[in-house]
């Protein structure tokens, strides 16, 4: 497995890898690897020939107060788990590579990127939608890999790529779960014993809601108010949002249909977690 830190090289070996015959797949991650991680990974493997993934906490989708000089930081057990998936490179740039000297040039997806995360974090996903599109021009991938856990910046990269034209195909993997259902995190290690039994009440939340779908509810006030029920026993879990939105405009929906994304936002002490579904045609499916 190739460690690469410059923009160039990556480009070279994705042209050249191109040249080969290869399909090359990109799966962008902050690091702190997980089995949510290691899904996006295997699916690139399955679906490409060769495959970088890269590892930047980027500086720019953090806001003043938030985790960026405790984000964890895990390289060496990051590295052995890409080796074992046979993974071809990983692209691990200082600041600098990324943002030069000077940099003043950023991607702002207007409209959707201030709803949801982007409405309690101004600013995040003009850093997301930046960096991922310069992982893009460096990388030149034919797929990339995301994953439905961060269900609203799926739909601002979506939006980008298709504003853009560029010229990549994204992939979006179901959000892996711990056995007890909480959805995978990076940050879910910050959670103190006692936190981590509470953040199950996202998880909790989001079936209540996709059993009441499956009762015939389409109501999206209705159904916020069923979500908003199950956080009543957990007052020390403060709920950033419960929204019923299209998923591609992220604009609130009155009635829920197939497709559309019903999402929670809490935070569980000094940790804000995220959790979703999609709304399906047949049974409600949880991701
Ligand atoms: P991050 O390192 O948190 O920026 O995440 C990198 C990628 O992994 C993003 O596309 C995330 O949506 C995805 N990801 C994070 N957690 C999960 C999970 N539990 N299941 C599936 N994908 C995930």
């Amino acid at each position: 497995m190739r460690v690469i830190q410059t923009i160039s090289e990556l480009r070279q070996w994705s042209r050249l890898a191109r040249q080969q015959g290869n399909v090359v797949g990109l799966v962008p991650t902050m690091g702190a690897l997980h089995a949510g991680h290691i899904s996006l990974v295997r699916e690139a493997k399955t679906g490409c020939d060769a495959v970088a993934v890269s590892i930047f906490v980027n500086p720019t989708q953090f806001g003043p107060n938030e985790d960026l000089a405790k984000y964890p930081r895990t390289w060496d057990a990051d590295c052995a788990l890409l080796e074992a998936e046979g993974v071809d490179v990983v692209f691990a740039p200082m600041v600098e590579e990324v943002y030069p000297p000077g940099a003043a040039t950023f991607v702002e997806v207007e409209g959707l990127s201030s709803r949801l995360d982007g409405q309690s974090r101004p600013g995040h996903f003009r850093g997301v939608a930046t960096v991922v599109a310069k992982l893009f021009i460096a990388a030149e991938p034919d797929r990339a890999y995301f994953g439905q856990k961060d269900a609203a910046q799926v739909a601002v990269l979506r939006r980008m790529v298709a504003d853009l034209g560029l010229p990549v195909q994204l992939e979006i993997c179901p959000i892996v779960r711990e056995p007890d259902g909480l959805a995978m995190s990076s940050r879910n290690r910050y959670l103190s014993a006692e936190e981590r039994q509470r953040a199950l009440v996202l998880k909790r939340a989001l079936d209540a809601v996709a059993a009441a779908i499956a009762a015939g509810e389409r109501d999206a006030e209705a159904l916020q108010a069923v979500a908003r029920a199950s956080f009543a026993d957990q007052p020390l879990v403060k709920i950033d949002y419960i929204a019923a939105v299209n998923w591609a405009t992220l604009e609130p929906v009155e009635q829920v249909r197939a497709g559309d994304l019903f999402a929670v936002a809490a935070w569980v002490g000094t940790t804000r977690l995220l959790d979703n579904f999609i709304v399906s045609n047949e049974s409600p499916q949880l991701g």
